[in-house]
C-alpha cells in the first residue's frame, strides 16, 4: 500500500508493502530528499539521498554508492558515518510518525495496522540496537565473501567454509579460512541460527544461496541431508500459497522446497565430478542454478592465474548440469592477464562459451579485475611485465567477447558482475 500526502509544504510517500512486511518513507528532511527502507523487524536496508545510495550489510556495514564524471564511485563508510545515517532515518521516522499519530498529517488513506508495526519496529532500531545485531551476525557467519549479482537478496547459509582450492592468485576472499564441510548437525545448528537472525527479514529475501566459495564440491552423499535440512528450515515464509515463482514452479510439478529456490559456486574445474543424474537429484532437491567461475576459456591464462583445472573441465561440468536440470552462471574474468594474454583470452572464452548449451535460464557474468596489492596477482603480473587494461580496455574486451557469442532462439542473460557492489 502507498500513502502519499504532504508534510510540512512538501510531497511525502509512504510505501507499507504486506507482503514483504517492509516500509519505505521518502520526503524532504532537513532541506534534502531522504529514502529511507527498513525491513519487517525494523532494521535499516536502503537510505538514498543527494544522489547517494546508502546499502546496510547485515553485519552493520554500510557501502555508499553514486556516480560522479560518469562513473560508478563507492566507499565503505566508518562505523561512525553508518550509524549517523541510520540515525537520520530513525529521526525522519519519528518525525512522521509522531504527526501521523496526532493528525497532523493525513495522506491519501489511513495507516494500515502493519504499518503503525513497522514504523514502530524502525524506530526502536537505535544504535545500540544496530551494534548488538552486528554482533549476533557475527557469531552466526564468517565473512561472506562475494555473491553472483543476482543473489545478493538470497539468505546465504555455510555448508561450507572457505574454498577447497584457495589458489587463485586473484582471489583474496577465503584465504582467512581452511576449506571444511560443516556436519548435518552443524549446518542444522547454523541454518536455524540464521533464520533466528533474519526475522521478518525473510519477506524480503530469495531463496538460499549455499556458501561458501565451492559448496558443490561436497559429495552427494554428504550434500543431499544438507539440502534436505535447507528445504525443512526454510519452507515458504508465505506458506503453501508462497510467491507467484513458487506457483509456478508447482504449476510445472518440480520442487518448490526453500522457496526461491537453492543456488551456489562451484569452481567447475575439479573436485568430485557430479553427473547429470547426480545434478538432476538436486534440481529435484531446490537446485536452481550454480556459478562457476570460468574466468577464460584459454589453458594458459588459467595455469597464470593458478586457477585448477583445464577449460574443457568446465565445459563438461556445464554440460553435466544442464542436462540434470540446472542453469548455470557462467562467470568470465575481463582484463585477466593484461595485454599480452588479451587476444587469446577474447578467442578462447568465445569458443569455449559457444561450445555450452546455454539458454534463458542461464546467465554470463563479466566480472572486471580488480587487482589490490596484497593479491598474488599483483606480484605475478609485476614479475611478468604485464601491462593491465585499462577500465576503457576492459569494456571493449567484454565488448569484444559479446559479440563473437552465439546462441540458439533461447538466450542467456548477459550482465556485468562488479565485485565492489557486493553488500549482503
Ligand atoms: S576457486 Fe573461486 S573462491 Fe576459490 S580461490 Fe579460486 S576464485 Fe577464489
Amino acid at each position: 500500500m502507498v500513502i502519499l500526502g504532504t508534510w510540512h509544504g512538501n510531497r511525502i510517500t509512504i510505501s507499507v508493502r504486506e507482503r514483504e512486511r517492509s516500509l519505505t518513507v521518502s520526503t524532504i528532511w532537513e532541506g534534502h530528499l531522504l529514502t529511507a527502507a527498513y525491513e519487517g523487524g525494523g532494521r535499516p536496508r536502503t537510505f538514498i539521498t543527494q544522489g547517494t545510495v546508502y546499502r546496510r550489510s547485515l553485519d552493520g556495514r554500510m557501502l555508499a554508492k553514486w556516480r560522479e564524471g560518469g562513473r560508478r564511485q563507492r566507499r565503505w563508510l566508518s562505523q561512525d558515518e553508518a550509524l549517523e545515517i541510520e540515525a537520520r532515518g530513525r529521526a525522519l521516522l519519528q518525525a512522521v510518525y509522531a504527526d501521523i499519530q496526532s493528525g497532523a498529517l493525513r495522506g491519501n488513506a489511513e495507516l494500515p495496522p502493519l504499518g503503525h508495526t513497522l514504523f514502530r519496529r524502525a524506530i526502536a532500531w537505535d544504535e545500540e540496537k544496530s551494534r548488538a545485531d552486528a554482533n549476533r551476525y557475527r557469531q552466526i557467519y564468517l565473512p561472506i565473501g562475494i555473491l553472483p549479482p543476482d543473489q545478493y537478496s538470497a539468505i546465504v547459509l555455510q555448508a561450507t567454509l572457505g574454498c577447497s582450492f584457495n589458489t587463485c592468485t586473484f582471489c583474496t576472499f577465503y584465504r582467512d579460512r581452511p576449506f571444511r564441510i560443516k556436519s548435518p548437525e552443524e549446518f542444522r545448528q547454523h541454518a536455524e541460527a540464521v533464520k533466528d537472525f533474519i526475522g521478518e527479514g525473510i519477506y524480503l529475501r530469495q531463496g538460499i544461496f549455499l556458501g561458501d566459495a565451492n559448496a558443490l564440491v561436497i559429495p552427494m552423499k554428504r550434500l543431499v541431508p544438507i539440502m534436505e535440512i535447507a528445504n525443512e528450515v526454510f519452507p515458504s515464509p508465505w506458506g503453501s500459497i508462497g510467491r507467484k515463482s513458487d506457483r509456478a514452479a508447482v504449476h510445472l510439478k518440480t520442487h518448490t522446497g526453500a522457496w526461491g529456490g537453492i543456488y551456489a559456486f562451484l569452481d567447475g574445474f575439479s573436485g568430485e565430478k557430479k553427473s547429470p543424474d547426480d545434478y538432476a537429484k538436486l534440481a529435484a532437491l531446490g537446485l536452481k542454478r550454480v556459478y562457476i567461475g570460468m574466468e577464460s576459456g584459454h589453458a594458459p591464462l588459467l595455469h597464470f592465474l593458478h586457477k585448477p583445472g583445464e577449460p574443457e573441465d568446465v565445459l563438461h561440468t556445464v554440460k553435466a548440469m544442464k542436462a540434470g536440470g540446472v542453469a548455470v552462471g557462467v562467470i568470465v574474468l575481463i582484463g585477466a592477464g593484461g595485454h599480452f594474454y588479451a587476444k587469446a583470452h577474447v578467442r578462447d572464452t568465445i569458443a569455449l562459451i559457444n561450445q555450452m548449451p546455454l539458454d534463458s535460464r542461464d546467465i554470463i557474468y563479466f566480472s572486471e579485475l580488480v587487482v589490490t596489492e596484497d593479491m598474488p596477482y599483483a606480484r605475478d603480473a609485476a614479475a611478468a611485465d604485464l601491462k593491465p587494461l585499462t577500465h576503457e580496455e576492459c569494456v571493449e574486451q567484454e565488448r569484444a567477447i559479446r559479440a563473437g557469442l552465439r546462441f540458439g532462439e533461447s538466450k542467456p542473460l548477459i550482465s556485468r558482475y562488479d565485485i565492489r557492489e557486493f553488500v549482503y
